[in-house]
């Protein structure tokens, strides 16, 4: 089975996670990798942020593939964010696939066919092809239109300094022409094997000519020597995108839809296989990238196995965990453990804690918010959210400055002032302040079996 690796996808990566975190753009760390109080959007968590640095630095060596990283610590203690710093640190180049533990669980497709999409997008292959290419300045392009209009056929007139040849032209390169309006005086690169056409630029021999020249028209010497030569091309595909363009049911428009379906084990061995070929043969480099789970405690005991067996794979990324539970049941068993992960796991794991933030990171970290979010706030209004912040949680106190703005907006004002973040606070409810209206008022909602309680009285 021939494999192929072309795709037109850009990857595909969840959003809704990154929202929260646009403002973080680095781990923010110096040449030493030692972390700076606040830059790149990351303050203070100097100790996990140092230790995210270490795994950085083990990542880039190609050091630590087939191992996992667990993130411990309260919620709203930034340990997503350190996962999104340090893809951000990492580059486009290393894929990064952030996903949430509940994620999992779908009707569509098993748990464990998830868990492998997950962690075959986390894979990164570059691969170095060799393709022929046609090079030259553009003399002539003759098009003939049949008289039903439907079927063209054309001829190619190109040269280097050198040589000059004449191409047989098919419907589909004429529409390629056409559509990068390639004229004659133009110095073009065409790909032999896919027809790719693309602009060089205008032959300076054409300089002079100011026909369809335009500012911004770039000049480039006519090509020497040969007009057919052989180019060395790196992309870096996925190795779940190469699963999925080469597994027939699905064809790459899937990598669109985001709707992949099952992959079939075969398709996915012939991979593996060809792709240990490449790599022996010198044509392809593995790039372990990085796998994050988050909310981790909500996979169960047969997904926890999966990763222990998958991280011995001999394409496994790294593993990144986040979870806010301490001791707690396993799900799928009745035991109770650390993290609610089983203590195989946790034994191959590197365990990274983070703490709680002091008032002046809290402080740091909401204004950065508020630039963010294209908001201003009084100084009393941040203070007394960085206070809000202290008592019940970061995440609560920086999804309350959008609805302030929104109240201060509803008064014309473009500040936040201390009443709007009052206002937003006897609002909206933070988790405990909820639970404790829940309790308070149990009598009128519904229980577990959908009885309200007052039904339960008569
Ligand atoms: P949970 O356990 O509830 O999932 P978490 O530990 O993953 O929480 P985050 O989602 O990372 O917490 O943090 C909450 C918010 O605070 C996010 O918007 C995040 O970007 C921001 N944040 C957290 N820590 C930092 C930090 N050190 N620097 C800058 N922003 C931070």
């Amino acid at each position: 089975m021939s494999i192929s690796t072309k795709s037109e996808s850009k990857d595909l990566k969840g959003l809704s996670l990154i929202a929260a975190h646009s403002h973080i753009s680095g781990l923010g760390l110096d040449d030493q990798l030692q972390p700076k109080e606040s830059a790149q959007g990351m303050v203070g968590q100097l100790k996990a942020r140092k230790a995210a640095g270490v795994i950085l630095k083990m990542v880039q060596a190609g050091r630590i593939a087939g191992r996992a990283v667990l993130v411990a610590g309260p919620p709203s203690t930034g340990k997503t964010a350190i996962a999104m710093g340090l893809s951000q640190t990492l580059g486009s180049e290393v894929p990064f696939t952030a996903i949430s533990g509940s994620e999992i669980f779908s009707l569509d497709i098993s748990k464990t066919e998830s868990l492998t999409q997950a962690f075959r997008k986390s894979i990164g292959i570059r691969i170095k092809e060799e393709t022929e290419i046609i090079e030259g300045e553009v003399v002539e392009i003759q098009i003939d239109r049949s008289i039903t209009g439907g079927h063209k056929q054309g001829k190619l007139t190109i040269k280097t300094t050198d040589m000059e040849t004449i191409y047989e032209l098919g419907n589909k390169m004429i529409e390629g022409l056409t559509k990068e309006k390639v004229l004659a005086g133009d110095v073009v690169s065409i790909d032999k094997a896919s027809g790719k056409i693309s602009k060089l630029g205008r032959s300076f021999t054409r300089a002079r000519d100011y026909d369809a020249m335009g500012p911004e028209t770039k000049f480039v010497q006519c090509p020497e020597g040969e007009l057919q030569k052989r180019k060395e091309v790196v992309h870096t595909v996925s190795l779940h995108e190469i699963d999925v363009i080469n597994s027939r049911q699905q064809g790459f428009l899937a990598l669109f839809s985001g709707d992949t379906g099952e992959i079939q084990a075969e398709v996915r061995d012939q991979i593996n296989t060809k792709v240990a070929e490449w790599k022996e043969e010198g044509k392809a480099e593995i790039v372990p990238g990085v796998l994050f789970i988050d909310e981790v405690h909500m996979l169960d005991i047969e997904c926890f196995s999966f990763i222990n067996r998958a991280l011995e794979d001999e394409f496994a990324p790294i593993v990144m965990m986040a979870t806010n539970r301490g001791l707690s049941k396993i799900r799928g068993t009745n035991y109770k453990a650390p993290h609610g992960l089983p203590m195989d796991l946790l034994d191959r794991s590197i365990i990274i804690h983070t703490a709680p933030y002091s008032a002046d990171e809290i402080n740091t970290i909401l204004s950065i918010r508020a630039t963010e979010e294209e908001a201003e706030l009084a100084p009393d209004a941040l203070a007394l959210l960085t206070k809000i912040g202290q008592e019940t949680s970061l995440r609560y106190a920086s999804n309350l400055i959008a609805v302030s703005q929104q109240i201060a907006i509803k008064r014309r004002s473009s500040t936040i002032e201390l009443t709007d973040v009052k206002r937003a606070y006897m609002l909206f409810l933070d988790s405990d302040r909820s639970v404790q209206y829940v309790e308070e008022f149990s009598s009128q909602y519904l229980d577990d079996n959908g009885v309200a309680f007052t039904e339960k009285m008569e």
